[in-house]
């Protein structure tokens, strides 16, 4: 008997081996096989009775790892239809939706994890000296219980809970399998929903068979609840519940307020902060079915559910879904495939749907369902736009802005300040000569990070020292141009002295626990002003942001990239979802040179939703996706000229009817780390006619004499173009 197995190779191929006869072997389960003068962990797809390899080819199995399989056929399909659809070899793709454990020939059931909860005296909540330990008795009694890797992602130190444990107010345990299914499900209280979340709900429940439903609800208009309240009865039914989160969302209170909810339930988490036995472990759970809910990032679309009823995904027009490289999948495509495979429910809940879910909900594939209302405030955000032309402005700021900042803070509101671009100056220039920091591996500037005096390249991250005097000319005149984060910061400080800032960005996040720290801290009416990234936009809650200043519109007004003013749409309507909460109107502060731009307008006066149904009609006369189906092939080198050569010679002669080539072409980022990008757009109106060429293009690919001397890639449904 031969054995059909997928190996961790860049080949689109399976290979077999001869399965030895003292050896009982299933699919699904791992072995060992020899390859090359490796010994490789292979996973086993299929058993024959006979093999094309010539028997002096042949090679044997040499260990069984599993006695019983770690992917179910079900899941083995769903890997496939990965593989096939994004166009990878399936060995890769296997091996990518392992965690690294099972990939390295470890056993499934090697670990255990420990949890920390409180003691009967912990649970009296009694009053510390120790502010953090305080903090962490608090989070204890919200998520009743964490992990170490838990506690530590949120600041915590092994210190700090060793504390505790000595005061026998927490106690560690080992988290034991519970029969969840067969016991009554407990809820916590909860609110009565609104109509809007009731009619959402009953929507749902209604739908005993694959239904995908958008939800499309302003922030705060209690689209978790709705959540909430529609996995009441998958999880009555013993059903297994996937909860999609972008990365930055996976704050305590997310996590915490499903906990609360339902106290007895199993509830693992899944993300980039887990160690390889806590991921083996939550996998190992979810296929068993132990776990009865996962809140999980991007990869947790690949947990093998024993039996899975339901997948939400939250913010699903959140770019952090698609995965950039390796295997390119989005997280929220593949679970409308799996759901639609099980006929289990998905929803898909976002403020600002991504134009794609919200072709696909007008066009009547999905249900939409509408919460229009907020569910605490009644009151509507006001936009202003704030003309820029021929104003004169203070390091980004119009005087008008400057006024409204001010007024705000003077009624002790918190405000809020909003730039896409980190660091203190995008570049450096000589006054003299016009010298810039170029940084010397990619067609890029070298961003100037002021309170650490260096230069650094926000695309392949080389830091340098900022030059005494211009490297061209010899002036000593080199000053920062254009704004970053930091800048704003320090400028605001000064003109607002006595109001505290507190500014959110990648550079003062990047300590474990700091962006945790510093949200409790403004939400706790620390900080006046707030100054940060795209990173402020998603999730957080901000009790008392009465005004919201963009300050860079423009730049996603006239892009390249015809997704740009679609995410830049998203962008304000989710910046502006923080403003208002408190009760009062929020007033959003838009700064433009495009007052009068038509999407602009639409959105600030129709809102999101006019906008994007608008938006959807410019993508359809131009037959962009989703109105045409587009895949890019991507190549870089240090040789221009090779990658060149190499994306020339895949572009037929003739043309292939259906598709449309574009290319090759330069990179948006021509070179970045010292190779040279280009790429081939490919586009088909129908979404079959693409799939069968790229197949197609692969095997010609993988004989291509250039193929082993360029680094590329195909990217199905690309986010970036
Ligand atoms: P979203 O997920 O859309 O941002 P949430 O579900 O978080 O909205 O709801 C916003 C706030 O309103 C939360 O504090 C939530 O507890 C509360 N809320 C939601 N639905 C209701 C309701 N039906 N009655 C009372 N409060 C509600
Ligand atoms: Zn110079
Ligand atoms: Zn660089």
């Amino acid at each position: 008997m031969f054995a059909e197995v997928a190996i961790k190779v860049p080949l689109f191929r399976t290979f077999d081996y001869a399965i030895p006869e003292h050896c009982t072997v299933t699919v699904g389960c791992r072995v060992k096989v020899p390859f090359g003068n490796r010994k490789l962990v292979a996973v086993v797809l299929a058993i024959k009775s006979h093999t094309e390899v010539p028997e002096n080819k042949l090679k044997k199995i040499v260990q069984v790892l599993d006695s019983s399989p770690i992917l179910s056929p079900e899941h083995i399909k769903f890997l496939r239809f990965t593989a096939q659809y994004y166009a990878h070899p399936l060995g890769e793709t296997l091996f990518t939706a392992l965690p690294a454990a099972l990939r390295e020939g470890e056993h499934p059931d090697k670990t255990t994890v420990a949890t920390f909860s409180l003691t009967q005296k912990g649970k009296q909540l009694p009053t510390l000296r120790a502010k953090k330990q305080q903090a962490l008795l608090k989070q204890l009694s919200e998520s009743g219980e964490s992990s170490l890797t838990e506690l530590k992602a949120l600041g915590f130190s092994k210190q700090q809970i060793n504390a505790l444990l000595d005061k026998q107010l927490i106690k560690e345990q080992i988290k034991h399998d519970i029969q969840w299914q067969s016991q009554v499900l407990n809820i916590a209280s909860k609110p009565k929903l609104n109509e809007e979340q009731a009619t959402a709900c009953s929507a749902i429940n209604q739908q005993a068979d694959f239904r995908c439903f958008l939800l499309e609800g302003v922030t705060g208009s209690g689209k978790t609840e709705v959540y909430l309240q529609s996995l009441e009865r998958v999880l009555h039914n013993g059903l297994q519940a996937l909860v999609l989160v972008p990365e930055i969302g996976l704050t305590p209170q997310t996590v915490n307020r499903f906990r609360r909810r339902f106290p007895d339930t199993p509830i693992d988490l899944w993300h980039s902060n887990l160690t390889d036995n806590e991921r083996l472990h939550t996998w190992r759970r979810s296929e068993k079915g132990s776990c009865a809910l996962v809140i999980g990032t991007r990869s947790s679309i690949f947990l093998p559910f024993k039996n899975l009823g339901m997948i939400i995904v939250d913010e699903e027009h959140d770019g952090s879904f698609k995965q950039q490289e390796g295997l390119r999948y989005h997280a929220r495509d593949l679970a409308a495939y799996r759901c639609a495979n099980q006929e289990k429910p998905l929803i898909l809940g976002t403020a600002t749907p991504a134009l794609e879910t919200l072709h696909k909900a007008i066009s009547g594939k999905y249900q939409l369902l509408t919460l229009s209302q907020r569910a605490q405030t009644t009151t509507d955000n006001q936009f202003l736009l704030v003309d820029m032309k021929g104003q004169s402005e203070q390091f980004g700021f119009s005087a008008n802005t400057l006024k409204h900042i001010e007024a705000t803070l003077k009624r002790a509101k918190q405000v809020m300040v909003f730039l896409n671009r980190r660091g203190y100056a995008p570049t450096l220039l000589c006054h003299e000569c016009g010298w810039l920091s170029q940084c010397n591996h990619c067609s890029a500037s070298s961003t100037y990070h002021k309170a650490m005096s260096r230069l650094v390249c926000h695309h392949c991250g080389q830091q340098s020292f900022v030059p005494p005097q211009c490297p061209d000319c010899g002036s000593t005149q080199i000053m920062p141009a254009g704004l970053g984060t930091e800048q704003l910061e320090s400028f605001l400080s000064e003109r607002f002295p006595d109001t505290p800032i507190s500014r959110i960005d990648r550079d003062t996040t990047r300590k474990k626990g700091a962006l945790e720290d510093a949200l409790a801290d403004i939400n706790q009416g620390g900080a006046r002003i707030l100054v940060g990234t795209q990173m402020l936009a998603k999730g957080h809650h901000f009790a008392d942001v009465s005004l919201v200043v963009i300050l860079d519109v423009d730049s996603g007004l006239y892009s390249s990239d015809f997704r740009a003013t679609e995410h830049m749409a998203q962008l304000i309507t989710q910046v502006a979802g923080r403003a208002g909460r408190s009760g009062e109107a929020g007033r959003v502060l838009l700064q433009t040179h495009f007052p009068e731009h038509p999407l602009l307008q639409d959105l600030v006066n129709n809102g999101y939703q006019d906008f994007a149904r608008y938006a959807l009609k410019e993508r359809e006369e131009a037959l962009l996706p989703p109105y045409s189906h587009l895949a890019i092939l991507r190549a870089q080198a240090t040789n221009a000229q090779l990658v060149f050569d190499f994306l020339t010679d895949l572009v037929p002669a003739t043309p292939y009817c259906g598709i449309q080539l574009l290319g090759p072409i330069p990179a948006p980022m021509e070179r970045m780390a010292g190779k040279y990008r280009y790429q081939l757009h490919i586009q088909a109106s129908e979404r079959v006619v693409l799939h069968n060429y790229i197949a197609q293009l692969m095997a010609y690919i993988s004989e291509h004499k250039l193929a082993n001397r360029v680094r590329w890639s195909i990217d199905i449904d690309p986010m970036d173009t």
